[in-house]
């Protein structure tokens, strides 16, 4: 018996959506372990994300600080560690999100662990299932060691829904006395974007290497704007330089899994459909009906983006008139 510990992500003094795969999958494994599961906070300002949490787990432990207001790797890694280790963790949870799979390994390193990254359900009590193959198949795999390490690739798992009662036990942890604050962010430029995080966006729109260059790319963003879409891209695209990389899906880029994906001139290479193969609803446009990206797609336009958009971008905003 041990209790879970999930590594939750706060972003702007919230709880990151993304956070709610990683508290799914340690509610499977506290019925295996029998333990509660706990959730961990660490930033700077987390009273509105403590108060989501309480919705989700046995026990809230909040690391806040004001040198903790940018994250990294070398700071929060020797937090999480003491804090599992001061209570009888069997598990450490955390989404595969750019962070989660930056500090997950070092965490697993200072646990002496081992780390099933990037699973898609928990099997049993210390196995996994994880896609493999761009997502053509799926292994098990089996942690030996006492207490393990855990990443969730968000998209194959449903998120986390309150619990019937929230919980009131909050705990707050002193920063400084798990860990020294020894590393500091000097700067950070994010890149400024009024859509919505691809991770967490309901529909998305990507354009593929038949968009021809960066200036149409406009035409997506229109087409996002409208939607309240985020938007994305194939390798080919990104490599290209139409857009920039953080916005590939992928194998080597972001797992989506949205209400609605939306592939303009995109051909669904296996390794792009790695990516997004989970979206409930896939609408592709793309000019040559050979193309394998039709074979996954719910609703298929052959038509060239040129000619489609312009008529799709009339259809909705009329449909968003007659609503309004
Ligand atoms: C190890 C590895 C990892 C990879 N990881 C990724 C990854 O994470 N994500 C990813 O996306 N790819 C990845 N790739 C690359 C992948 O194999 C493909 O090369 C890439 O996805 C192709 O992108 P695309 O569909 O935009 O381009 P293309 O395959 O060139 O397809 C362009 C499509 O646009 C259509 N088209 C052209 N003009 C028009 C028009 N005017 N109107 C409508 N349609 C038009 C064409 O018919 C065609 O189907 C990886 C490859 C490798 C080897």
């Amino acid at each position: 018996m041990g209790n879970i510990l999930t590594f939750c992500e706060v972003t702007d003094n919230q709880l990151r959506v993304s956070s709610k795969a990683a508290i799914s999958v340690s509610r499977d494994l506290a019925s295996h372990h029998g333990g509660d599961v706990i959730l961990l906070l660490i930033g700077k300002g987390t009273t509105n994300a403590q108060q989501d949490a309480c919705n989700y787990g046995n026990q809230v432990i909040v690391v806040d600080d004001p040198n903790l207001e940018h994250y990294t790797a070398e700071i929060y890694a020797p937090i999480i560690e003491a804090i599992a280790k001061k209570n009888n963790v069997s598990s450490i949870v955390a989404t595969a999100t750019s962070v989660g799979k930056d500090v997950m390994p070092r965490v697993a390193i200072k646990m002496q662990s081992g780390l099933a990254s990037d699973i898609s359900a928990v099997v049993d009590k210390d196995q996994f299932k994880r896609p493999v193959l761009a997502g053509n198949a799926y292994a098990t795999i089996q942690v030996s060691s006492p207490i393990m390490c855990v990443t969730v690739r968000q998209s194959e798992v449903d998120p986390a829904q309150p619990l019937p009662t929230p919980t009131s036990d909050i705990v707050n942890e002193s920063a400084g006395t798990l860990s020294p604050i020894d590393a500091s962010v000097l700067r950070i430029e994010n890149s400024v974007s009024e859509r919505p995080d691809l991770n967490e966006a309901t529909i998305i729109v990507s354009g593929g290497r038949g968009m021809k260059n960066a200036e149409n790319f406009s035409h997506i963003e229109k087409l996002c704007d409208l939607l309240g879409a985020a938007m994305g891209a194939s390798r080919a695209a990104t490599d290209a330089g139409f857009v920039p990389s953080d916005l590939q899906i992928g194998q080597t880029g972001k797992a989506v899994a949205p209400n609605l994906y939306i592939a303009i001139a995109i051909s669904g290479a296996i390794q792009h459909l790695a990516g997004m193969k989970n979206s409930k609803f896939i609408v592709a446009i793309n000019k040559d009906a050979e193309a394998p990206i039709f074979q996954i797609a719910d609703y298929g336009l052959v038509a060239t983006w040129e000619e489609a958009l312009p008529l799709l971008m009339e259809e909705i905003t009329k449909l968003k008139n007659t609503h309004n």
